[in-house]
């Protein structure tokens, strides 16, 4: 029984030339996390540092929130709370409604995806643009993002030309990177200008000082936030540091194992409003506080989403981000969704080779390839595991618990070698599906340790 990960990543996999770009492209990224990383002694006391202030302010969160209010209030900034993404819409929404915006820019905010903020706005008349690059050519297609930092990595430049071409009237045929970045650029000026309003995610707050922090690379959020006089930004609450030291261990994490850059090109702190405007800050739970209790996967909280295990995983960079059913894809994404909900994102857990590269790479440590092997065995238990996989599994632990057929199983194997193709590779294995099997070896382990114990004694 193939899962609808297992079926959209054939899908994918259908185009070669694409899927093989895909996989290169972000090996690339990778590669390039590994070498900046390398170039900094004290990278594992920094990972070690960032989970152990990750389990400091994950512990104390309420006091952070409430010393990061306090603060904030203090500077200034109006401080909201939304218990879920319907009450984080509409507060955002009552806001932009008092100030009558009717034209409203934002910068990437995967807390806006989560809570499908665009799509409620829109539809009460509040024209909102994404002002990240990335972001905006998926908005013209009407797409959601494939990966949560790069999120058009899977967009083609030919296909970008094409898109301009119909929405901007640029070139016809002309793909060229610079001149369709020029061509994005002036479109997205005008929106710049004519702004009413600004949003920004957050990538930290601080309680200390009741700033936050936001890391672009193409200075939109600024861009964003410069000329409209009110400024909204949406922040989940796990995204609360203690102090301004704190912060530095993580900005110096973020971007190496985002994108293999030193620094993100900009890290602006909002502290206060604009003369004569206001800064509103939407503190969201959405789930969130349900994972503080649930021991084997709080760490889920650590993560400060610089794509990074996305990069790194086999499947994800096989399969593409449209083949799993969260909007998160990759190891992260299997695990956020079955915290949203077990049942109807089970068919991710499978999309792990459990090599746990993601656990390895993760900057704050999140325990990933451990959790989703945790959700794997619990799959039964919420009636989720896969048939075929259960007889298996049923199959070879009979066959485990009697000793002499297994021993006869294993002498008969190598006749597999000889079956004719078609009883090897067909519907039912899904593993040779682009995969040669192994050849069964003559001679079983224990009968090579037997033969060569005999030959021992005869020495
Ligand atoms: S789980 Fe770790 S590696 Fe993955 S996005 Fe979050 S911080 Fe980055």
């Amino acid at each position: 029984m193939s899962t609808k990960h297992a079926k959209a990543a054939s899908a994918f996999l259908e185009d070669k030339k694409q899927a093989a770009w895909f996989d290169e492209t972000l090996w690339l990224v990778r590669a390039k996390r590994d070498k900046m990383s390398k170039e900094v002694p004290e990278w594992e006391w920094l990972r070690n540092t960032a989970r152990d202030i990750k389990l400091y302010s994950n512990s104390h969160l309420e006091e952070l929130l409430q010393e990061f209010e306090r603060n904030a209030t203090a500077n200034g900034a109006i401080v909201h709370w939304a218990k879920d993404a319907e009450e984080y819409n509409e507060i955002v929404y009552n806001i932009l409604r008092e100030h009558k915006v009717t034209k409203f820019i934002k910068s990437k905010s995967m807390l806006a995806e989560e809570c499908e903020l665009n799509p409620y706005l829109i539809e009460r008349g509040i024209e909102t643009v994404e002002s990240d690059l990335g972001e905006r050519i998926l908005q013209l297609m009407n797409l959601p993002p494939s990966h949560i930092v790069l999120p058009a990595v899977h967009i083609k430049r030919e296909e970008v030309g094409k898109l301009f071409e119909e929405k901007m009237g640029t070139e016809k045929g002309n793909s060229d990177p610079t001149y369709l970045t020029h061509a994005a650029r002036k479109n997205l000026r005008d929106r710049f200008i004519h702004a009413e309003a600004a949003m920004t995610g957050v990538n930290f707050a601080v309680a200390s000082t009741g700033e936050v922090v936001v890391c672009t690379n193409e200075g939109n959020a600024d861009m964003g936030t410069s000329i409209p006089k009110l400024h909204i930004a949406g922040m989940g609450l796990e995204k609360i540091v203690p102090t301004q030291e704190a912060l530095g261990i993580f900005t110096r994490l973020l971007a190496r194992s985002a994108t293999g850059q030193p620094i993100t090109t900009y890290t602006s702190h909002y502290r206060k409003p604009r003369e004569g405007g206001e800064f509103h800050i939407v503190i969201v739970d959405n789930g969130r506080s349900k994972i503080l209790g649930n021991k084997d996967h709080i760490k889920t909280l650590n993560c400060i989403r610089c794509g990074a295990c996305m990069n790194t995983c086999p499947v994800y960079r096989r399969s593409g981000g449209y083949s799993y059913t969260y909007f998160i894809p990759g190891p992260i994404g299997i695990n956020l969704g079955m915290l949203k909900s077990e049942t109807k994102y089970s068919d991710n857990v499978s999309a792990c080779s459990l090599c746990y590269s993601c656990s390895f790479v993760c900057p704050v440590k999140v325990d990933l390839a451990e959790q989703i092997y945790k959700w794997r065995q619990d799959l039964d238990g919420i009636g989720k595991a896969d048939a075929t996989k259960k007889v298996m599994s049923g199959g070879m632990e009979y066959l485990m618990e009697h000793p002499k057929l297994f021993n006869a199983a294993l002498w008969a194997a190598p006749l597999v070698n000889h079956l004719p193709r078609f009883m090897k590779y067909n519907s039912l294995d899904a593993w040779g599906k682009g995969r040669e099997l192994p050849e069964f070896s003559g001679e079983s382990f224990n009968e090579m340790w037997k033969k060569d114990k005999v030959n021992d004694k005869k020495k």
